[in-house]
């Protein structure tokens, strides 16, 4: 274990090494903690081709899944951010296109969130709106929202998220409907464009849920790509919760 700047340490585990925060609390919400590994008397076969486990035919594990396969079923060196392993690590094939599609996630989505975009926020039921930027903060923890207020958001205390969509089918304008977080039809350049989004939150030391209604500002396109950026992040998050 070494030191290294910017709050992290470098850990060694069975599966290789990771790079972490110094204080576990300051984890990103995307992290995955590491799977336990099927134990090796519990898997005399492959668990893809059932091939038989021998001197000759070795056993590896699945640094996604813990699950044991034969060298032809786990081949794969595949990047695993979400478990923050330096170098890429041998998967299984079902979680190598999982993981990069992760990979695909944090090389574009995350940097989007991270850069911020612009948008029209009006707070609860109040009239009045400000222009602000939104943004990720580094360690992906907190919505900070800056304009002449400053607002910080939580991304675990978001108790819903609504992206606003607006269709752009020829002769239908201004169609919005909600769609909710399971939906999967929002994309950068696809029909349907995010045009804003409303956040549910409990702000700290508060019972009661405030209410963020972010509309996309002068550039709609960065603001729109953010939208659908933090749309995929909620998802991510969303279905890290069910493993
Ligand atoms: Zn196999
Ligand atoms: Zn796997």
């Amino acid at each position: 274990m070494s030191a290294v700047p910017d709050g992290k340490k470098l850990v060694r585990s069975p599966s290789g090494l990771r790079m972490v925060p110094e204080n576990g609390a300051f984890n990103s919400p995307f992290t995955l903690d590491e799977p336990q590994w099927v134990p090796d008397k519990e898997c005399p076969r492959c668990m893809q081709c059932d091939t038989k486990f021998d001197f000759i035919t070795r056993k590896h594990h699945c640094r996604r899944c813990g699950r044991c396969f034969c060298d032809k079923c786990c081949s794969q060196k595949v990047a695993l951010p979400r478990m923050c392993f330096v170098d890429p690590v041998r998967q299984c094939a079902e979680c190598s296109l999982i993981s990069q599609k992760e990979v695909e996630f944090y090389d574009k989505q995350l940097k989007v969130l991270t850069a911020g975009g612009t948008f029209v926020v009006k707070v609860g039921s109040s009239e009045k709106s400000e222009t602000m930027v939104c943004r990720l903060s580094n360690n992906h923890r907190y919505l900070f929202l800056d304009g002449n207020s400053h607002f910080e958001v939580e991304l675990s205390r978001i108790s819903s998220m609504q992206v606003l969509t607006e269709g752009s089918t020829p002769g239908e304008k201004d169609i919005c409907s909600y769609t909710s977080l399971l939906d999967n039809q929002i994309s950068e350049g696809g029909t349907l464009r995010a045009s804003g989004m409303v956040l549910q939150y409990k702000p700290p030391g508060s019972l009661d849920l405030q209410q963020l209604n972010m509309d996309t500002a002068d550039d709609k396109r960065i603001a729109s790509a953010w939208l659908a950026a933090m749309h995929k992040a909620a998802k991510l998050l969303y279905e890290s919760k069910d493993q």
